[in-house]
């Protein structure tokens, strides 16, 4: 298919079920749209499409889709492009296993340009799965990383991972201090955000109590009640602009200071299977807290297909609940109004819990 517009040029797509993820929620069974340039102009049944656009446009390109579906681009909201690489590195091995001896190693020895032709490959793949944007989830070499987004044409937010304690950390990472963590941070901002034309951004992204273990040291060391969620209430950490992944292990408390905080959750259903157990889903959207989906890295999953990631959170959920229970639950959910980006995935999610 022809993608590259020239200027002035109109494009219409007919005889498609075509989900629109607007407001209103609607499907047109057999849809139309015309895009001019790069800019979608109408939308609505293929015949009236047809009969209103179809002489109007000298520059015009008329594609049947024979009743194929289309839907806007899903938003991947937890993926570690550094990884790709390292698919299959990881299987059959608990977390601290997965992190301590197979990926710290191997993401510490990474150069700039392993960073941009792994986070190259993980968009191609991507891309294939219908992603149009991203959530990184922490790398070492944003430049990198930023090089291949500009190339691949996608939307992104990227991070870099700091870590500025912890056991058996790589030599070069462990020698990082809290100031220099925050300062690198602050100089990331300033050159990634907003750059690619605006596709590239930067923001807060966090791995938040993906096992037990982790509850249990922070209990320990930061005296509190609960775990990672209840030390960050505390310190006043959580805010709607935190994107907090996994979030397998919180109580209903802590599900409070989320959904009160504003703050966003990635669910990584297979991921959770691997390695870190059934996140609470239907508690948080119960709560209001915006749930989207992410693929996590390759060595988490082996594949970066989010429709997969959409049959996994459906089974999952329904494993956990009862599923009439839960699917008119989700179904309610539909009128919660929309959190940007965010909304689609988690519409997408809501309709597959549902069938
Ligand atoms: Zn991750």
């Amino acid at each position: 298919m022809e993608t590259k517009s020239s200027s002035n040029s109109v494009t219409i797509i007919h005889n498609a079920m075509i989900v629109t993820m607007d407001p209103e929620s609607r499907v047109f069974k057999n849809g139309g749209i015309v895009i001019e340039q790069d800019k979608i102009k109408a939308i609505g049944q293929s015949s009236d499409i047809l009969s209103q656009f179809s002489s109007l446009a000298h520059n015009l390109q008329i594609i049947d889709l024979h009743g194929h579906i289309l839907l806007p681009g899903f938003i991947n909201t937890h993926v570690h492009t550094s990884q790709q690489l390292g698919r299959g590195i990881a299987d059959d091995v608990d977390l601290m296993t997965w992190l301590h001896h197979r990926i710290w190693p191997y993401e510490s020895n990474m150069t700039e340009d392993d960073s941009y032709l792994s986070t190259l490959l993980c968009g191609i793949e991507l891309i294939h799965s219908g992603v149009t944007c991203f959530a990184e989830a922490g790398g070492q070499y944003v430049s990198g990383m930023a090089r291949a987004v500009e190339k691949l044409g996608l939307r992104a937010c990227l991070t870099e991972s700091i870590m500025d304690t912890g056991e058996g950390l790589p030599t070069s990472w462990a020698t990082r201090t809290t100031d220099d963590c925050i300062q690198s941070q602050m100089e990331l901002y300033e050159k990634h955000n907003n750059t690619a034309d605006g596709r590239i951004r930067t923001g807060i992204h966090m791995h938040i109590a993906e096992i037990p273990y982790e509850n249990q040291f922070v209990k320990g060391n930061r005296k509190v009640e609960h775990g990672t969620v209840t030390h960050l209430e505390k310190i006043d950490f959580l805010q709607n602009n935190l994107l907090s992944a996994h979030t397998v292990w919180v109580d209903d408390t802590e599900i409070g200071f989320l959904s009160r905080a504003g703050v966003k959750v990635s669910h990584c259903p297979a991921s959770a299977m691997r390695m870190l157990g059934f996140a609470p889903i239907r508690e948080m959207l119960e709560s209001g807290i915006c749930v989207s989906l992410g693929t996590d890295g390759a060595p988490s999953n082996n594949r970066m297909s989010i429709v997969d990631e959409m049959y996994l959170a459906s089974l999952i959920n329904k494993g956990r609940e009862d599923p009439l229970k839960l699917g008119k639950r989700l179904t309610s959910l539909w009128s919660i109004p929309t959190h940007g980006p965010w909304f689609l995935f988690m519409t997408a999610f809501q309709a597959l819990c549902t069938v």
